[in-house]
């Protein structure tokens, strides 16, 4: 930490005082202002990127696109901007989505209290005003009540260790920070290095135009078609209709926020050609949790999840000509789920081009980067471009790469050096009147994001205009009910097979993160009702001070 930063900034001048200060314009930021408002509450939101939509404004690779359906990945606070929203695509693609965003900034007016090109990296809470002092990059000193991090689970891009990334003279490009304009890879030699989703996504379009293509492949990923289409206009207006008689209300109230039936079964007692017969069934129709949450026990039991990779894994030597690539491709590393499973548009049939090779770097490690390429253990390859689709620094990154410091001084870095501590993933103790949306020990990244999104916003705005009817000054998580929260994620979490995959669930992918489950995974709908009983018993773990 830099002199700089290791300043109090709660004695400094202040250039805007607020009730709430937003960090993040996207789905989380743009609906905690619209609550925020409609309550007569004043908030501002301030985000690095220079527009709304947060992961959509970012991640503009080609193939970038939902793998949450489209008609679950959406607002559902408001029935008209449900009705008025039309998606073309099941999945629909990443620039429709940022055009979604768009519209509901201008359908809610939210532009005038949003602020673009300003990074926050200075937090600190003012004891003695039990208010936050909030530097922004373009030097304003915000004053707020409450402060709200709604920075995104994964929106802290993470790049390789590789010895001299500098040294490469061709372009690098980052899939988080896809060029706004576009890129024509038409007659060059690119490398990929990464096979997780916005990987996946990429590699088949890369490929379209890549006079060579070299995929660089640590941990082969289990992926399946998404079977992506058109919607036609009858699903259209199906799907309209069903959120008018409580779709969404089982979205919220179901395991993963998306609609499905609850699994009764486990996979080992039913028949193999049953078995076969439903995760065929879910391959068909790009239904990824028809094949995790089938059974019972694909998520928790290695014997039963066998079943599940083993299919995946024969359908890859389905697609895949050469046998040693399709091998290569097949996942045995880590159980089905475990880490993020991917959906596909002609991912697997991409190694069959002939100028799309893929190196095993099980087998022979990236040495460095050099001026013209890559230098593997066995060989030197030359490349016009390199992809970084390396992810990120996922939960917990976008958090403490800010300096945020609580009572005492403390910051959130040093307080979760042994992994993160929340109460419900929305408040932290030791660090008053600040919440994380979809934070650590909250569904989260296990669900469908929007969904998880509007039940912590609401909850949050719920309890702010508590604190304003009731003349409250500060709310803090109280440090028994947070330990006893933590070691109930932990305890649910650990007797599913996630801790068998070096993921980034487990924040496994960063070296020197603490390795822990970082979401809850009890559910969505159990965990709304969790924060809804928090809030009937008066707020049960949260300390209120007047
Ligand atoms: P974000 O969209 O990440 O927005 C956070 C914003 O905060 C960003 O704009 C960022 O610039 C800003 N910010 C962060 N730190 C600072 C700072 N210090 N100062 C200023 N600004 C800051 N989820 C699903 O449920 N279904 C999907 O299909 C799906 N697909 C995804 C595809 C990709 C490529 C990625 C990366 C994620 C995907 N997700 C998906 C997860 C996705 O992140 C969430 O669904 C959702 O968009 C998160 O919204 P958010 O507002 O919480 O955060
Ligand atoms: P990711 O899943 O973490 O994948 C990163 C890839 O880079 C992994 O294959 C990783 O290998 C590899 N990698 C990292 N460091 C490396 C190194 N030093 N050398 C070689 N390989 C290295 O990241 P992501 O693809 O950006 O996706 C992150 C998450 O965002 C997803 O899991 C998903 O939740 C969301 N997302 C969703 C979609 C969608 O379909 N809607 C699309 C993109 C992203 P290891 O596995 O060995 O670490």
């Amino acid at each position: 930490m830099s002199d700089v930063m290791e300043k109090s900034i709660t004695g400094e001048k202040v250039t805007q005082k607020v009730d709430v200060m937003i960090v993040g314009a996207g789905f989380a930021g743009m609906y905690l202002l619209h609550k925020l408002r409609g309550l007569g509450i004043s908030a501002r939101v301030f985000d690095a990127a220079s527009g709304v939509g947060g992961t959509w404004y970012w991640n503009r690779y080609p193939g970038a696109r939902c793998d949450v359906e489209s008609i679950n990945y959406s607002y559902s606070f408001d029935s008209d901007l449900e009705q008025e929203w039309t998606w073309s695509e099941k999945y629909s693609p990443q620039p429709e989505i940022l055009q979604y965003a768009n519209h509901v900034a201008d359908r809610f007016n939210l532009w005038p209290d949003m602020q673009f090109d300003t990074r926050i990296d200075v937090a600190h809470f003012n004891e003695k005003e039990n208010r936050w002092t909030v530097k922004t990059s373009k030097g304003d000193v915000v004053s707020a009540q409450h402060f709200v991090l709604a920075v995104g689970t994964l929106s802290a891009p993470k790049l390789p260790e590789i010895k001299n990334q500098e040294s490469f003279k061709g372009k690098v490009y980052e899939t988080m920070k896809w060029p706004h304009e576009g890129v024509d890879f038409t007659g060059r030699r690119v490398a990929v290095i990464g096979t997780g989703s916005s990987a996946i996504q990429s590699i088949p379009l890369i490929a379209e135009q890549a006079a060579q293509l070299t995929v660089f492949q640590r941990t082969p990923n289990f992926s399946m078609p998404a079977s992506n289409r058109k919607l036609s206009a009858e699903e259209t207006t199906k799907a309209k209709a069903a959120y008018k008689t409580g779709y969404r209300q089982e979205a919220r109230e179901s395991g993963f926020g998306v609609p499905i039936p609850v699994a009764t079964q486990s996979a080992l007692e039913v028949t193999e050609a049953e078995r076969t017969a439903a995760f065929q069934a879910g391959w068909d129709t790009g239904n990824l949790v028809a094949i995790i949450g089938g059974y019972t026990d694909i998520l928790y039991d290695k014997e039963a999840n066998d079943k599940a990779a083993d299919f995946i894994r024969a359908k890859i030597r389905e697609v895949v000509k050469d046998p040693v690539v399709a091998e290569t491709l097949c996942p045995y590393n880590h159980p089905v789920g475990t880490k993020r499973p991917c959906l596909d548009t002609n991912y697997y049939q991409t190694y069959n081009l002939p100028h799309v090779k893929l190196v095993d770097l099980l087998k022979t490690g990236i040495t460095e980067i050099t001026p013209n390429g890559i230098n593997t253990t066995t060989e030197n390859l030359e490349f016009d471009d390199i992809v970084f689709a390396t992810g990120f620094d996922a939960m917990t990154g976008s958090l403490v790469r800010i300096d945020i410091r609580g009572r005492g001084g403390v910051d959130l870095a040093t307080a979760w050096k042994d992994g993160p501590a929340t109460l419900l993933g929305l408040q932290v103790t030791g660090f008053p009147n600040m919440f994380t949306v979809t934070g650590p020990q909250s569904p989260s990244v296990l669900s469908n994001m929007m969904i998880s999104i509007e039940q912590h916003i609401d909850w949050i705005t719920d309890c702010i205009s508590h604190m304003k009817d009731n003349g409250l000054a500060t709310v803090e998580a109280d440090k028994k009910a947070q330990a006893e929260w933590v070691e109930h994620s932990n305890e649910v979490g650990m007797a599913t097979l996630y801790p068998l995959a070096n993921s980034w669930y487990m924040g496994a992918n960063v070296p020197g993160k603490p390795r822990v489950f970082l979401p809850y995974i009890g559910g969505v709908g159990p965990y709304r009702e969790i924060c809804d009983d928090v809030v009937a018993k008066g707020y049960k773990g949260f300390n209120f001070s007047k």
